[in-house]
């Protein structure tokens, strides 16, 4: 018994040590976190990573399993990054409350159609507890001669419909006047897919979110990388404003040459990103499928792949939707994914 005492101290001095030296270690990264900053460098530095990792396996061949080696080390990895790709709660309280319920729902048209549609939707969504309401004003399409939205009549709307039911307003921005003009009316400001690589644009909305850091939902372009997209979010984050939510929405493949799916669920992804990350994963099962049918089913299996939020497109009459009616589903489909969620959460 002495014996194994004995080592047990050895064990713990030892223990000791791992943790003072990973301290060292985090003080040592957020110093070169705080130069890669200044000198506009990316944070996620996917080869360096790789580099470390193999370079250790090598060192260390014969003496210990490598793939131990991979998982301490990209925990470690993790841990440095973690204040940087972290969510503030600076944000205001309440929303601050409603994002770190888990998981959140995001709720409500592809559009602002009319003050009866949204009215109706927001008052289902109300009843099941539901506080972020989506809604678009601007819609980005892909020909300039169909519906643009109500733009900002709809918008403006939209956010006393939201207060009357006690909502927060997720809409997105496409450009930098309604940034400035329209700022008060959007509680989260979403960065659509088609944008994520607007560069200037990602850099506008950090400086003007950097004092209240109102939270910005960033959808993944369709044809971006995980290392893109991570990228797109630091434009954000250095601009001032660390509260970003990376939205995932299905990606462009060659599937699309003849599925029934728009684009394909980048499911697995919600594993990578959470690998790099301590910001928000949300999960888009509409746009990824594109069709009503698949949504509820691919939001359950990105709950279970880790997802911290969904946002569902939802209408009270989908076939009459202006736009993307096929993928919303009604009212009643989205209890049953709530239902889901109540049992499993
Ligand atoms: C939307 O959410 O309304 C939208 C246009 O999505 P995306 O930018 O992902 O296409
Ligand atoms: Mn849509």
């Amino acid at each position: 018994m002495v014996e194994i005492n004995n080592l047990r101290l050895d064990v713990n001095d030892i223990d000791k040590e791992i943790i003072r030296l990973l301290i060292k270690r985090k003080t040592i990264s957020d110093a070169i976190i705080s130069i890669k900053k200044k000198q506009c460098l990316s944070v996620y530095d996917k080869t360096r990573e790789l580099e470390i990792i193999t370079s250790l396996k090598n060192q260390f061949e014969g003496e210990i399993n490598p793939h131990l080696i991979e998982k301490v080390l990209r925990e470690i990895l993790f841990y440095s990054k973690s204040d940087f790709y972290k969510l503030d709660s600076i944000i205001t309280g309440d929303l601050d409350s409603v994002l770190e319920k888990m998981p959140f729902l995001i709720a409500g048209p592809c559009t602002i159609e009319s003050e009866t549609q949204l009215r109706d939707i927001a008052g289902h969504l109300n009843q099941n507890g539901i506080r972020l309401l989506r809604g678009g004003a601007f819609k980005p399409r892909t020909s300039p001669y169909s519906f643009q939205g109500l733009e900002d009549e709809g918008l403006k709307m939209m956010k006393s419909i939201a207060e009357m039911y006690n909502m927060f307003v997720v809409t997105e921005f496409t450009d930098s006047r309604q940034l400035e003009e329209l700022y008060e009316f959007a509680d989260i400001i979403q960065i659509g897919s088609r944008n994520m690589f607007s560069y200037g644009f990602l850099k506008q909305i950090g400086k003007k979110t950097a004092l209240d850091r109102k939270p910005v939902l960033l959808k993944r372009s369709f044809n971006s990388t995980i290392n893109e997209f991570l990228l797109s979010a630091e434009y954000i984050i250095n601009a001032g404003n660390p509260n970003v939510i990376l939205c995932l929405r299905g990606i462009r493949t060659f599937e699309q040459i003849d599925s029934m799916m728009r684009n394909t669920p980048d499911l697995a992804s919600i594993l990578e990103l959470r690998e790099h990350t301590d910001l928000k994963i949300v999960f888009d099962p509409s746009h990824a499928c594109g069709d009503a049918k698949f949504v509820v089913p691919t939001a359950e299996a990105a709950l279970k792949l880790g997802a911290d939020g969904l946002i569902v497109e939802t209408h009270n009459a989908p076939h009459d939707a202006i736009t993307d009616g096929k993928q919303s589903i009604e009212p009643r489909e989205l209890e049953r994914l709530i239902n889901y969620i109540n049992i499993n959460y």
